[in-house]
């Protein structure tokens, strides 16, 4: 049985960029069930402008697509409230293409990268485990299992996967004859489901539409958004999936197995954007596998659990927000929206000066913002309707 350091089952950012953080201690073998890194794709591949930094790795301009100024923000009852930062806030980047910038420089930086299906991840005489296609079996030191949000061999792994919280999503990119290419479009209320909708423009002409929901079908919602606001509109590439809101599983490794991204729960709880939250958690595990690899040291893992601490943190704030977001009926997100538009100019300068990823550091101002005013109340007999099912 061919055997290796680590072993990552998995080639989307995550497990790339846990492979090539292992492979600065040891060797790595990854497995990607497609032909191609980073097709199918399903995403926004809306980034902050710093991701570069943020992941250790260089996007070149050429995987940008366009840069967003600010987001206009839509009420229930259709108020809107545009905050521009004056300058780029945010980059769309083409998801596939960074994939497969991804996988070139994790061969490059030595990972054996092959296209294989993984069909369990167990553990065995002290060793990871990964049976994939084709009855061939690897043996690791340690294995990383970056497998998305379907979440089957860590589920089978004896992982709690919660996969069952996943939300329903769709994405549609069309062309239409008119698109404001600076502003991105968030929508929020029932008529848009229970999490959100948004419009993210590719260029002048190109947009894509995306919506993810558990109280109604997500591509019904892209469909009434392209019919409301591009009225003349052709869709030409449009996909299913679901994004994970549910903030960090509680239990990331047992034994020789880590689970990390989409798969460990690690995206941002407001919006289920994991590129760069999931990439950072990868890169700690990478890192710690490495060394686990090279050395045996258990203290490694350790040291991988207290350096993710700060991470999960934030993500647990985020998730207090989605959950607050998520309780607020109409009234309350038409009134709270209304009155942030009467404060777009600290807006703009939270939007400024506030890191794209960890928004939860505008929360305080907001809460700030909104304390003074009948939010607070409407929140919580939002809360209590929802809680008692009125
Ligand atoms: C509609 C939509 C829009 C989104 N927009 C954004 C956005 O704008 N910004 C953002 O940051 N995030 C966005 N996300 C979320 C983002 O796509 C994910 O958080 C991110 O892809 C997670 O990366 P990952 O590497 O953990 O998992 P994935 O990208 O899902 O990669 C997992 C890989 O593992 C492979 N795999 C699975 N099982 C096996 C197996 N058994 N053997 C071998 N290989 C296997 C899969 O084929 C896949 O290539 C969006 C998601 C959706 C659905």
């Amino acid at each position: 049985m061919p055997r290796t350091g680590v072993v990552v089952v998995g080639g989307g950012p995550s497990g790339l960029l846990a492979a090539m953080s292992a492979a600065q201690f040891s060797d790595v073998l990854l497995l990607e069930e497609h032909k191609t890194f980073g097709q199918p794709s399903h995403c926004g591949g809306l980034l902050s402008l710093d991701a570069n930094e943020k992941l250790g790795v260089d996007i070149g301009k050429d995987l940008v697509l366009n840069s967003i100024r600010g987001f206009v923000f839509h009420s229930p009852s259709g108020f809107e409230l545009e905050v521009d930062a004056g300058r780029p806030c945010a980059q769309v980047i083409e998801r596939s293409l960074f994939d497969q910038h991804l996988a070139e420089l994790a061969e490059r930086r030595g990972c054996r990268l092959l296209n294989l299906r993984a069909l369990s991840i167990r553990q065995r005489n002290g060793f990871a485990v990964v049976e994939a296609e084709n009855g061939i079996e690897f043996s690791a030191q340690i294995a990383i299992d970056a497998e998305g949000i379907g979440r089957r061999l860590a589920a089978a792994a004896g992982f709690n996967s919660r996969v069952r919280e996943a939300v329903p999503a769709a994405q549609v990119t069309v062309r239409c004859s008119e698109v404001d290419p600076s502003f991105a479009h968030v929508f929020l209320g029932e008529l848009y489901g229970d999490l959100m909708a948004y419009t993210i423009p590719l260029d002048r002409r190109t947009a894509r539409v995306g919506c993810a929901t558990r109280r109604t079908d997500p591509a019904r919602v892209c469909e009434m958004i392209c019919k409301k606001f591009y009225g003349d509109y052709r869709p030409i590439l449009s996909s299913r999936w679901a994004v994970w809101t549910g903030g960090p599983l509680k239990e990331t490794r047992i034994g020789r197995i880590i689970l990390v991204g989409d798969a460990a729960g690690h995206t941002k709880p407001t919006t289920g954007g994991g590129i760069v939250f999931g990439g950072i958690m990868a890169r700690h595990a990478g890192s710690a596998a490495g060394k686990f690899a090279s050395t045996l040291d258990e203290e490694k893992l350790a040291e991988m659990d207290e350096n993710a601490k700060p991470m999960v943190r934030r993500m647990r704030r985020l998730l207090l927000a989605r959950k607050l977001l998520s309780a607020s009926s109409d009234r309350t997100l038409d009134r709270g929206i209304k009155i942030m538009g009467s404060r777009v100019e600290e807006l703009r300068s939270l939007l400024r000066s506030t890191d794209f990823d960890f928004h939860e550091n505008v929360l305080p101002d907001l809460l700030q913002a909104l304390a003074l005013t009948r939010i607070p109340i409407m929140l919580l007999a939002d809360v209590l309707m929802r809680t008692f099912n009125y």
